[in-house]
């Protein structure tokens, strides 16, 4: 029934755009969802509100997906993509063809200090010169060599902190620990993992959240400024790998985010991966270097509401395919 649904839905719906029939799909997906499945009393899905500037700027942006032949030295060049939000905020992604992991970097910077989330899959900086373009960046910024670096990481797997080492002999840096007590040290959180930490890049406040689950010291990165939520693998187009160990607090750190986005509105939630394709509930396989097809990067309040329901629903985790991200186990 689903799928004569869905039939029917892409012959109606030939005439807009892929985006538009994306989330057309998906929001029917998702009705059909609320009406088959049990009642859930938490919350009901947000209506989707239409995309501003900035945040269709990210939506639209066609990232690099990698190549069939990542043997060719033209297939791994250029190293990585960036994308310039908005004065002081940027996102970059490594290319595929390097690490098939592609995480994505995000660089935020103020009046007097720059955060950096993540330094990405790879340590060579002649494969990834990752330090020469911050060093670019704040370089261009008024007063940019006296800018203080904070090296920060969604959490510590191999993926987001490989790139560390170029920082180590940067001055006026600090890269910070890989342990939930040397994170909570660094942004001054009190009670970890329940509490909030904060840091002021001079006219730009970014919320730090801890998020432990996928990983100890995963936290959530909330830029006051542009209402963007850096997540990285806790909530992403892809999967969320879930285990019986780890549920428990994966659950408390969605209830967390959620509460969270209760009293300040996130305007996306940015992961670190795409591994999801623009066809609503089908991924790429893992491991891949060529994903012609891929899914946008952001996800939105909707996306955090499914997730949040499907915590509230479930006392143990079940593998769910979702229309833009899939519950793994
Ligand atoms: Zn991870
Ligand atoms: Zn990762």
């Amino acid at each position: 029934m689903k799928a004569f649904l869905f039939v029917a839905l892409l012959a109606t719906s030939f005439s807009t755009s892929a985006q538009e029939e994306h989330d057309h799909v998906r929001r029917v997906l998702r009705d059909f969802d609320e009406i088959t499945k049990p009642k859930l009393d938490c919350v009901s899905p947000a209506p989707l509100k239409p995309l501003d500037e900035e945040s269709k700027k990210i939506a639209d942006k066609k990232w690099f997906g990698g190549a069939k032949d990542c043997s060719k030295k033209e297939n791994r060049t250029p190293p990585y993509e960036v994308l310039q939000v908005n004065d002081g905020y940027y996102i970059m992604r490594q290319n595929k063809c390097i690490n098939f992991e592609a995480p994505f970097i995000y660089l935020y910077v103020g009046d007097t200090g720059a955060l950096l989330i993540d330094t990405g899959a790879t340590e060579s900086a002649d494969q990834m010169p990752l330090r020469a373009w911050v060093d670019e960046v704040l370089k261009s910024r008024p007063n940019g060599d006296k800018l203080k670096l904070t090296v920060a990481h969604s959490h510590s797997h191999g993926d987001h902190m490989a790139g560390d080492e170029q920082f180590a002999d940067r001055p006026n840096t600090t890269v910070v620990g890989y342990s939930p007590a040397e994170v909570a040290k660094a942004f001054n959180i009190k009670d970890w993992p329940n509490g909030e930490g904060t840091i002021d890049l001079g006219n730009r406040k970014m919320s730090i959240l801890p998020i432990p689950g996928h990983e100890a010291s995963s936290i959530a990165v909330y830029d006051h400024k542009s209402g963007d939520m850096v997540t990285g693998d806790t909530l992403y187009p892809g999967n969320i790998f879930l285990s019986d160990s780890n549920y428990p607090t994966f659950k408390k750190s969605i209830t967390r985010m959620w509460d969270f986005s209760q009293k300040h509105p996130v305007r996306n939630y940015l992961g670190a991966h795409v591994e999801m394709s623009a066809e609503p509930g089908v991924d790429y396989e893992y491991g891949s270097t060529y994903q012609p097809n891929e899914h946008k990067l952001p996800l939105r309040q909707e996306h955090l509401d499914e997730v949040k329901n499907y915590v509230d629903a479930n006392p143990r985790p079940a593998r769910k395919v979702f229309a833009d991200l899939i519950i793994a186990l």
